[in-house]
């Protein structure tokens, strides 16, 4: 019988940083469409696994670098996706990798705001990988909001992990993402993507797509995680 320690030590053998799950009754309140069992009825489980950002990435005075690695990280979480789909396939189990990032199929043009067939930042609360930071993304305690998160959906009943209700990480008197946004598109609990995106993803002549602002990700004091508070 396959375990939970049998795939997170997969997990990080296919070169994820972290690797938590939750049970699929955890995704109960999802929006209809978009829980793991709409995509997959037999899922008893969510895999999630997440590998980090150089932190680096925001010291660079250009936008390229951030760019580029917000783009190739999610390719390497689909890899590590399917490749842990093989694994549990090929023991018999039933699984469905979920695309890190894109595509997905839900787009509202009026108010640009697109939604992934699986949260990926609520499927990494759910599995104890982080909280949700008021600027809407996962802080993980060693890594901060330095990372990319995929997911498997599979039919095993798997041992889950503990909720994670660390509020130290974004404590209540913290508003600086809110504040520091040029746009006000943070109300603490969700983003407002149609005035964020024209402000952050800017598509240049060439037709790369670049991603000129993340104030919200780099003001966050927990944000770089201890590695960085190490240093
Ligand atoms: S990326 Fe920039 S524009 Fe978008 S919410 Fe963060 S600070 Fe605001
Ligand atoms: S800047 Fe403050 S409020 Fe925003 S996510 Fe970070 S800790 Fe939370």
């Amino acid at each position: 019988m396959i375990t939970s320690k049998m795939i997170k030590e997969k997990a990080i053998e296919f070169g994820a940083n972290l690797c938590g799950i939750a049970p699929v009754d955890r995704f109960k309140n999802a929006p209809r469409g978009f829980s793991p069992l709409d995509l997959y009825p037999k899922c008893e489980s969510v895999i999630v696994c997440a590998k980090r950002l150089p932190i680096g990435l925001l010291n660079s005075t250009s936008c390229v670098p951030y760019s580029h690695y917000n783009d190739f990280l999610p390719l390497e979480l689909d890899r590590i996706s399917l490749k842990l789909a093989y694994y549990l396939e090929d023991m018999g189990y039933g699984a469905i990798p979920i695309p890190s990032d894109n595509p997905y199929e839900h787009w509202e043009s009026n108010r640009m705001y697109g939604r992934a067939i699986l949260s990926m930042r609520h499927a990494a609360y759910m599995a104890g990988l982080g909280i949700l930071g008021k600027n809407t993304l996962v802080i993980n305690e060693e890594y901060g909001n330095m990372i990319i998160i995929g997911a498997v959906l599979t039919d095993v009943n798997l041992e889950a992990d503990p909720i994670i209700d660390k509020t130290t990480l974004c404590p209540e008197n913290c508003s600086l993402c809110i504040d520091s946004c040029p746009v006000d598109a943070l109300d603490g609990i969700t983003i407002d993507q149609q005035k964020c995106r024209p402000r952050s993803i800017v598509t240049n002549e060439k037709g790369y797509t670049l991603y000129k602002c993340n104030i919200c990700r780099e003001i966050c004091p927990n944000g770089k995680g201890t590695l960085f508070k190490k240093k």
